[in-house]
């Protein structure tokens, strides 16, 4: 299955210490005939792997998560994006009912639907009324009966015996039905054919053109494989749509459409059901979706709280030195570089609101400035850099020939260190910046 051959690309990097490009590539590799082998679009497949390649290649070595959990990760949060990022909801009408028709073949999962969102409508405080509007099979009426008595929902349907109908005079006639009955929600459901064909999508927008509903539901089973995407792209262009259900979610489904139709379509995935009792459904969760495609969800959690566990403890320790007053000449230079680019910023934009008055200063800050500090720090000893303080006469000499700069520029910078470890002491006990405007001083 797709879980298993995703977890099989991901046992490789398991212990790396660092991601080679042989290793990324492998993963890719890997990934890439998972997805495939999942009935996942050719086209899905090829930018999903170049995203995850490109971002995995940036990965930073971390603290906090190994290189394998990163690529899980950055795999997760790729997934989430092409099932859509958020779960999108509903769009209700402000006035009148607000009309959902359903569209797509036969035995996508349409009138069992309707019943699903039938009840899932009335424990939301709704009123739904479904229409029976798929007149071509003899059952498919009576089938609508039976789930909407089963939800507890009202159903319009044409007189017995009148089951030839024009299914577009049905949905007509439940409009006015439900606007003197007062049911807020109507719910559509239509005729599907076992292929896409011209007379089907030409019925479908003759009833999307008579109910000018609010939202077209593509109902899509998820078990379809490979011809989701065409089924997908002949109802985007036939009869247009504004969500995607995907039905049978509980069966050996590969999850390749669910991955596809979002991405294809560009078109949110809003439902998905998961089997043949009314309850067995849900607005569809991408994050959800992604963890269980995934199979990871212990590692998911993990690599959550890991993430945190870092952010906390990075937290920490920065106002620990804050407090103790150890500020090194390590972070002297973090927060040299810092300034530096935001003097390049401040060229770049011109001027900032507020940045006025440092601008020139900020101007003069610059890269070679930077370089000069950098080459000075690195001819340190690391004691002396954990202790400036120790930096005498004789030391500052050694420097300043070690850096090839001179005795004047080491003594500058030793200066600034100790003018910046006094601010950020004062900073530390609450005191604000001294000199700077709009702080208390
Ligand atoms: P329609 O032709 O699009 O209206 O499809 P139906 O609603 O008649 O459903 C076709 C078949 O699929 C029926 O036997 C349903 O019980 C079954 N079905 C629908 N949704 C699901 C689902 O989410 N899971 C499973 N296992 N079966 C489903
Ligand atoms: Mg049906």
């Amino acid at each position: 299955s797709l879980q298993d051959r995703l977890q099989s690309a991901f046992k490789n990097l398991r212990g790396k210490g660092r991601l080679t490009e042989a290793d990324i590539d492998a993963t890719a590799r890997e990934i890439r005939l998972a997805l495939l082998e999942a009935d996942v679009s050719v086209s899905v497949v090829r930018d999903f792997v170049a995203t995850v390649k490109e971002r995995s290649a940036g990965v930073e070595v971390s603290r906090a998560l190994n290189p394998g959990q990163q690529v899980v990760k950055i795999v997760n949060e790729e997934l989430i994006g092409i099932l859509g990022g958020e779960t999108r909801r509903i769009r209700f009408a402000k006035n009148g009912p607000t009309v959902i028709m359903l569209a797509g073949l036969q035995g996508a999962g349409k009138t069992t639907l309707a019943g699903k969102l039938g009840l899932w409508l009335k424990e939301q405080g709704k009123s739904p009324m479904l229409v029976a509007a798929d007149l071509q099979r003899p059952n498919a009426v009576t089938q609508l009966q039976v789930v909407g008595q089963q939800a507890g929902v009202t159903v319009f349907a044409p007189e017995p015996g009148n089951g030839t109908g024009d299914p577009v005079q049905v949905a007509r006639r439940a409009m006015e039905e439900a606007r003197r009955t007062l049911h807020d929600v109507v719910v559509v459901d239509t005729a599907g054919r076992l292929g896409i064909d011209a007379e089907l999508m030409r019925q479908a927008a003759d009833i999307r053109a008579a109910v000018d509903p609010d939202e077209v539901l593509f109902v899509i089973d998820a078990m379809i494989g490979q011809d989701a995407v065409q089924t997908a792209q002949a109802f985007a262009d036939g009869v247009d749509f504004t969500g995607v259900v995907l039905t049978k979610l509980d069966g050996d489904a590969r999850g390749g459409a669910a991955l596809s139709v979002r991405q294809v379509t560009g078109r949110p995935i809003m439902f998905a059901s998961t089997g043949e009792k009314l309850t067995d459904f849900d607005v569809f969760h991408p994050d959800r979706m992604a963890s269980r495609i995934l199979d990871m969800g212990d590692m998911l959690t993990l690599i959550e709280q890991a993430e945190k566990a870092m952010d906390a403890e990075e937290a920490t320790a920065a106002a620990e030195k804050l407090m103790g007053g150890k500020f090194t000449l390590t972070d002297f230079l973090a927060q040299m570089e810092a300034i530096a680019k935001m003097g390049s910023m401040t060229k770049l934009l011109g001027m900032m609101p507020g940045m006025g008055q440092y601008k020139e200063q900020l101007a003069n800050f610059d890269e070679r400035e930077i370089d000069k500090i950098k080459a000075i720090i690195y001819s340190m000893t690391p004691a002396e850099r954990d202790n400036p303080k120790m930096i005498d006469g004789s030391r500052r000499a050694r420097i300043s020939k070690g850096s090839g700069t001179e005795v004047k520029d080491v003594n500058q910078m030793v200066d600034r260190f100790f003018e910046a470890s006094k601010m950020m002491q004062q900073m530390a006990k609450g005191g604000g910046v001294p000199g700077m405007p709009g702080m208390p001083g």
